[in-house]
Formats: structure tokens, C-alpha cells, sequence
């Protein structure tokens, strides 16, 4: 309906309806998701990048958020998270699944990193510093194994809030990590600009290693730029070890994905976190 009051019926689609009731129906189930115990995370493993899985030691692990609806089973971050952005829903979310990772990851005999993803509501709106500092000290997890992960959308919004936000995160000792680092209006002056650690380079040029030169020659020169800026590199979605092998070569510092491992619950990995594994 209101896409015929603004004109622009040539875009209507039935399913619009549906979709739009759809949404609303899941923003129900999700405000009430976290109290009824719904939502997890699972790991996903970090390893250094060497020329074979074996020799890749696992250095840490990002934290994703998955929710078990009672009805439809597991419902992907990539449509819940969007729909707790619009909805305000996320802060009290986020605070959720960053207490979770750090409590998490303090219980772990061997000090890892944890990787955790900041949306960009939960970065511009909330009292973001305020939240990282006090759930430190709360979990007692060592700052510097926590790592931040930001997309460069967030940063576009408000450039001076975004960086002094950045330094005094940086300030409490936890690192931070630009997101899927070329698949936005990725911009080399945010490189310049923001104090990252890392860089994360996005999935879509690991994919295309090895199918088309081009992804060789940016993924090569992306190590390069961020190694004269100081920052450490990780290719995501890494699923090959032609792939691994062509990273390792090339001098990229990490590596993630399915060769090196699923997201999984932490049980999962509890050898690598140096966890006896449960009889
Ligand atoms: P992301 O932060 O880029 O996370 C990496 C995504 O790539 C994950 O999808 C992971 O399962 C997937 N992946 C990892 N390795 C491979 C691989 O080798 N091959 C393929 N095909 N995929 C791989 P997931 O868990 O479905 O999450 C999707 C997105 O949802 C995340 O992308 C992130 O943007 C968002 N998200 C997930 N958890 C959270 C969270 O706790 N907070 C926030 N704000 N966003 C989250
Ligand atoms: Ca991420
Ligand atoms: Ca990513
Ligand atoms: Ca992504």
C-alpha cells in the first residue's frame, strides 16, 4: 500500500506484502529470542597462513550469531541481523553476543583471540566504548585478545565520530578489523585514515583466486597496501588449499574459512582451545 501512495507501483510486487509481514512476524520472534534462549554463537577458527592446513596454527576465532527458531529452524544472521539493525533490537543483542563471546573466551585454558562483529547501529548509536570497557571487566578477558570487527559502512556515516570512537576503543587495548574490505565503497583514504589492525579482504576475491587473474592481482595488492600501512591481512573464505597455499605464498598474515574450519559451537573446537574434551 504504501508503495502505491509513493508512486511507484511499477515496482510492486505481490510478495512485497508477504515479505513485509514476514518481517514483522520475525522482529516479534527475535525481541524474544534472547530471553528464550534461542540465540548462540559459533566459532569459526583463525589460522596463521601457511602452505598447508596442518602447519596453519589456529590463533583465534570469530564469534557469529545464530538463532534457532522454534518454527523455522536456523534462521541466517545475514536476515536476522539486518531486521534487529532496523528495528533498534541490536544493541540489546550486541551486548548479548559480546558479553557471550568474552565470557567465553576467558574460560579458555589457552589465551586466543576472539573475534567479535560490531554492526554499524550498535557502533554509531550505543555507548559502544562504555559497553566494550565494562563487559573487560566484568568477564576479566585481557583486552588485547579481543579484536572488533567494523565494516567501512560504519565508518561513512560520521567520519569524526567513527575514528574518535576507533582511537578510544583502541585506547582500552582491544584491536579492531576492517570487514569484507572490498566489497563496499571500500575507499583507500579510510585506510588512511582509521587506526585498523587488520583487514579483513572479502570473501569474493578468495573465491576467484585461481579462476581469474584479476582477484590474484588486487587480493596480492591488497597484502602489500596493508602491509606498508602497518595492518595485518586475513583472507575470509578460504576453502581451498590452492587457495591457502597462493596466501601463504604471497605473504598474507591470516586465514579463515571452511578448510580451516566451519563455524561450529565451541564444543566443537574444544581441543584447540585447550579444553580436555568431554568423555
Ligand atoms: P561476516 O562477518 O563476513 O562473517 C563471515 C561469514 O562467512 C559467516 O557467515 C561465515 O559462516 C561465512 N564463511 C566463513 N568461511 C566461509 C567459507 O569458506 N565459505 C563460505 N561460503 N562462507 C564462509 P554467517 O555466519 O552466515 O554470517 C553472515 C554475516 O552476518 C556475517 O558476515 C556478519 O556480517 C553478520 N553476522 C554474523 N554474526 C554476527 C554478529 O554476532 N553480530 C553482527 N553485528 N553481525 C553478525
Ligand atoms: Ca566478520
Ligand atoms: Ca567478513
Ligand atoms: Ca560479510
Amino acid at each position: 500500500a504504501k508503495q502505491k501512495s509513493r508512486g511507484t507501483i511499477s515496482l510492486y510486487q505481490p510478495e512485497m506484502d508477504q515479505q513485509i509481514r514476514d518481517r514483522r512476524v520475525l522482529h516479534q520472534d527475535l525481541s524474544n529470542a534472547i530471553k528464550n534462549g534461542e540465540l548462540s554463537l559459533a566459532f569459526q577458527p583463525q589460522g596463521i597462513a601457511r602452505h598447508s592446513v596442518a602447519e596453519s596454527d589456529i590463533i583465534g576465532f570469530e564469534a557469529l550469531a545464530r538463532w534457532q527458531h522454534p518454527v523455522r529452524g536456523q534462521v541466517s544472521p545475514a536476515d536476522f541481523i539486518p531486521i534487529a539493525e532496523e528495528s533498534g533490537l541490536i544493541v540489546e543483542m550486541g551486548e548479548w553476543i559480546l558479553r557471550q563471546a568474552c565470557r567465553e573466551a576467558a574460560s579458555w585454558p589457552k589465551p586466543l583471540q576472539v573475534a567479535v562483529n560490531l554492526s554499524p547501529a550498535q557502533f554509531m548509536h550505543g555507548d559502544v566504548v562504555g559497553l566494550v570497557h565494562s563487559i573487560l571487566l566484568e568477564t576479566g578477558l585481557s583486552p588485547g585478545r579481543l579484536e572488533l570487527e567494523i565494516t567501512e559502512g560504519v565508518l561513512i556515516e560520521d567520519f569524526d565520530r567513527g575514528l574518535a570512537l576507533l582511537r578510544r576503543l583502541k585506547a582500552l587495548g582491544v584491536r579492531i578489523s576492517m570487514d569484507d574490505f572490498g566489497s563496499g565503497y571500500s575507499s583507500l583514504s579510510y585506510l588512511q585514515a582509521f587506526p585498523f589492525d587488520k583487514i579483513k579482504i572479502d570473501r569474493a576475491f578468495i573465491i576467484n583466486l585461481g579462476r581469474n587473474p584479476q582477484s590474484a592481482a588486487i587480493v596480492r595488492a591488497v597484502i602489500d597496501l596493508g602491509h606498508g600501512l602497518d595492518m595485518s591481512i586475513v583472507a575470509e573464505g578460504v576453502e581451498t588449499i590452492d587457495q591457502l597455499a597462493f596466501l601463504a605464498r604471497e605473504g598474507c598474515d591470516g586465514v579463515q574459512g571452511y578448510l580451516l574450519g566451519k563455524p561450529l559451537p565451541i564444543g566443537k573446537y574444544a581441543d584447540l582451545v585447550g579444553r580436555a574434551e568431554t568423555m
